[in-house]
């Protein structure tokens, strides 16, 4: 676990300024939701925050470490993107423990986690199943399992569940929320579903045009938003 504190973070592509100057502190062990409009930024905090982009300014810090520096695979994180490309001739077993085998972890450690992980995401049964002979939510799983045996400190998932059916998603969600109660580690996740934002985070961050417009727990947002732009992304449901 760890907390995240981002300072003064402007991130431009080019000539155009993205994100314009975001101040947050994530505490350790926090559910933290990025809302906001397409184009506003949400990925490209995230991946800068993942170390994917490189701040233009500012300083990002995962833990006591300030991470600006540091390439994505040292800075104890673990990123779930919204198109989770498993590998297809790999079972979900061998999907899940393939990094771990990179990084020359040993094989019992490796069984281990894999199977903690299939335990906690209820996979257990597909363990020897390639990708293609599973659900799109079975598939999900597996990549969010490839996280988990990583063991971050912190979670980051881009839209994990926009390309699952609804029914799928509700379901997805409440995996969310119990994953993250067991796991007691700190999510950073970025969904442009209201629903998903309200039920899941301890805090909302509500990004518009590459500011920061609020940041609080859900139903102080939903009672007390700070402007016209906030009431309308929280209080009506797209
Ligand atoms: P969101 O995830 O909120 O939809 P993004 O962070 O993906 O928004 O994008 C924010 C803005 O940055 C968009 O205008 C997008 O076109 C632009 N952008 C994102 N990545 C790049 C890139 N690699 N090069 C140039 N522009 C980019
Ligand atoms: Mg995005």
């Amino acid at each position: 676990m760890a907390n995240v504190r981002l300072v003064d973070v402007k991130k431009a592509f080019g000539a155009v300024e993205v994100l314009k100057g975001v101040d947050l502190e994530i505490a350790d062990g926090e559910f933290i939701v990025f809302v906001g409009p397409s184009g506003c930024g949400k990925s490209t905090l995230l991946r800068t925050i993942a170390g994917l982009e490189e701040a233009t300014t500012g300083q990002v810090s995962i833990g006591d470490r300030v991470v600006n520096d540091l390439s994505p695979s040292d800075r104890g994180i673990a990123m779930v993107f919204q198109s989770y490309a498993l590998y297809p001739h790999m079972t979900a077993y061998e999907n899940m423990a393939f990094g771990l085998k990179l990084a020359k972890t040993e094989k019992g450690e490796i069984d281990r986690r894999v199977r903690a992980a299939a335990e906690a995401l209820s996979i257990t049964d597909y363990l020897d199943r390639k990708p293609k002979a599973m659900s799109g939510g079975q598939r999900q799983r597996v990549a969010i399992g490839r996280a988990i045996v990583r063991e971050p400190e912190v979670f980051l998932f881009d839209e994990p569940l926009s390309n699952l059916d609804a029914a799928l998603r509700v379901r997805m969600r409440y995996e969310f929320a119990r994953l993250h109660a067991e796991l007691k580690t700190t999510m950073i996740y970025v969904t442009h579903d209201q629903v998903e934002a309200m039920t899941l985070a301890d805090r909302i961050v509500v990004l518009n045009g590459g500011r920061i417009e609020q940041v609080g727990a859900p139903m102080d947002l939903y009672d007390h938003p700070a402007n016209l732009f906030v009431a309308g992304f929280i209080g009506s449901p797209k």
